[in-house]
């Protein structure tokens, strides 16, 4: 599935330039930019440039792109971080998915709070 195939998904409209949005990096399958709403002191979502609605269909239909996504989080973590950091998919609504754009919290810069 392509971005053009999603025309009322919000994180395709970034991939395609109509939404705007602060991109820190991005590759030729894979976008990185900032949180609007950042729950750490870097806190950059990372996600293909398809359309996939999480990360389990994105990893059977391209094992590869799921790849580069977490290749390019970890330049980002190196780029604004000291290369340490959270990688989290949230996935389905009950887990706290709200973009059903397949996509990696990169949350980095301090010390983050551990789980209960
Ligand atoms: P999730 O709840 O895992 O689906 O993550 C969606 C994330 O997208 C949330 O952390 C939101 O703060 C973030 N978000 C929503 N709209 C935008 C936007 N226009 N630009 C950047 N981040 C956004
Ligand atoms: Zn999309």
């Amino acid at each position: 599935m392509t971005s053009s195939d999603s025309p009322d998904c919000l994180f395709c409209k970034i991939v395609a330039g109509e939404i705007p949005a602060d991109v820190v990096e991005s590759s030729d399958t894979a976008i990185a930019f900032r949180d609007i709403a950042p729950k750490a002191p870097v806190h950059v979502l990372v996600a293909p440039k398809e359309h996939y609605p999480d990360v389990p269909a994105f990893a059977a239909s391209d094992p590869e792109g799921l790849a580069s996504v977490i290749a390019l989080a970890d330049g980002v973590a190196s780029e604004l971080g000291d290369g340490q950091y959270r990688l989290i998919f949230n996935t389905g609504p009950k887990a706290g998915q709200t973009i059903f754009h397949v996509h990696a919290h990169l949350l980095a810069g301090g010390e983050l709070p551990g789980f209960a």
